[in-house]
């Protein structure tokens, strides 16, 4: 059990919850994913998944202490933490960090979010203690025989620590921080709300380069994208990608996998499994996010996939997705 590096996906959609029938396969709560490493249990984003999760951890030794980290506040991350029932038992110790600027302002935020007008319990009035921490893109996240901590670099950090480097990406409105996590010589990077460049984001390929797993965002067809499918205005400069910008990225840094999250909330399942198949065409080992997704990291578990990945072609533009249905909700 506690040589497990797993990874589960709670919550996979974007900007806000899709209840009904149209969204049971992939789910319709917002983003929310746990990472296993070991005996460390690190919570990637608050929004609605985090509700279901922290029922689970809540019946396991894991809630005593938990490191939840916030890609940035935008509500569709932060929405689910009021409902997180480990921040309400006494004997837990919750490490919330965040993108930059101050404790304080980070602080903030999350008090706003359960003010007195908008919410009946107190960030205060939660019973856990909790260690509330921005971040600065040059710092990295350390999880070892000591507890959690930060650090202004990674040297001398043993090789049995859980590492956690920062990327900040600034391709969403107010920025957002990638993370990329690492133990025992694998590593996930999360890369959400971010939306790619002309040519491919460098600097997350070179961030992402070889990991074993990189779940990034994939809001959009490539035709909702461009304004051409009916309905839809255009998305460019939202902040969010196409599945075309997630593949590029998978492919450029040579990841062993690729995870499609952050689905337009507009998106039936009919739309994100097309969306899915599109993107098997650009990056074979693709996946779109689902609720119950788990995906196994564990050291002599997954397949060495380094250097043995499938042919892959990137096409320009995607011309799949005009005959499915969208969601009641769209
Ligand atoms: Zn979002
Ligand atoms: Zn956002």
């Amino acid at each position: 059990m506690s040589d497990e590096f797993k990874v589960r996906f709670w919550g996979v959609r974007g900007s806000y919850p899709t209840p009904g029938a149209g969204t049971v396969k992939y789910g319709g709560n917002t983003a929310s994913v746990e990472v296993c490493a070991g005996k460390h249990t690190i919570v990637l984003d608050a929004g609605t998944g985090i509700i279901p999760l922290g029922r689970a951890l809540a019946r396991t030794k894991r809630a005593g202490e938990i490191l939840l980290l916030f890609s940035h506040l935008h509500h569709d991350h932060t929405q689910g933490f009021p409902f997180f029932v480990p921040a309400y038992m006494p004997g837990a110790r919750l490490h919330i960090y965040g993108p930059d600027g101050t404790h304080e302002s980070m602080k903030n935020v999350l008090e706003r979010n359960q003010s007195s007008e908008t919410f009946p319990i107190g960030l205060r009035e939660m019973a856990s203690s909790k260690d509330i921490q921005a971040l600065r893109e040059s710092q990295v996240i350390v999880w070892d025989e000591d507890g959690v901590r930060v650090a202004e670099s990674a040297l001398g950090v043993s090789e049995d620590a859980v590492l956690i480097r920062i990327h900040k990406s600034y391709a969403h409105p107010g920025g957002v921080f990638v993370y990329r996590i690492t133990w025992r010589g694998k590593s996930v990077v999360y890369a959400t709300d971010t939306e790619g460049y002309v040519g491919t984001d460098k600097r997350l390929v070179k961030f992402a380069k070889d990991a074993d797993l990189l779940i990034h965002d994939a809001q959009y067809l490539d035709e909702h994208y461009r304004g051409q499918l009916e309905g839809f205005p255009a998305t460019q400069g939202f902040g969010h990608s196409t599945v075309t910008m997630a593949c590029e990225v998978a492919a450029s840094a040579r990841v062993g996998q690729l995870v499609l999250f952050h689905h337009d909330p507009s998106y039936s399942d009919d739309v994100i499994a097309g969306l899915e198949n599109t993107a098997k065409t650009l990056f074979a080992e693709s996946t779109s996010a689902y609720e119950g997704l788990e995906i196994d990291l564990t050291p002599d578990v997954s397949p060495a996939r380094r250097g043995e990945k499938m042919p892959m072609r990137l096409q320009s533009s995607v011309t799949h997705g005009r005959d499915v249905q969208y969601a009641q909700n769209g």
